[in-house]
């Protein structure tokens, strides 16, 4: 599988957690279900982020997964990347 790498994901803005955790990583989609909580997507690299709505700190989550578990999002990026319509 080619990727990036998981375990060192997103740049030296997002894994500060006082950007992470306070609000500077904008909000871009939320999920129905609470155990996925929040998206929030990088403003300098891009890098997508689970917010669990449970206490855990937030950690990346590749394109796949976030238009797996939140569908508004999902729905919202089709039309740019989507071939089919
Ligand atoms: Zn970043």
């Amino acid at each position: 599988m080619s990727g990036p790498a998981d375990a060192q994901a997103g740049c030296d803005y997002c894994r500060d957690p006082g950007n992470l955790l306070y609000g500077h990583v904008p909000q871009i989609a939320t999920s129905d279900e609470e155990a996925h909580g929040l998206l929030l997507r990088c403003p300098r690299c891009g890098t997508l982020y689970e917010d669990p709505a449970n206490g855990q700190y937030p950690y990346p989550i590749t394109p796949e997964e976030a238009s797996q578990f939140f569908p508004d999002w999902s729905r919202s990026t089709q039309g740019n990347d989507a071939p089919q319509g």
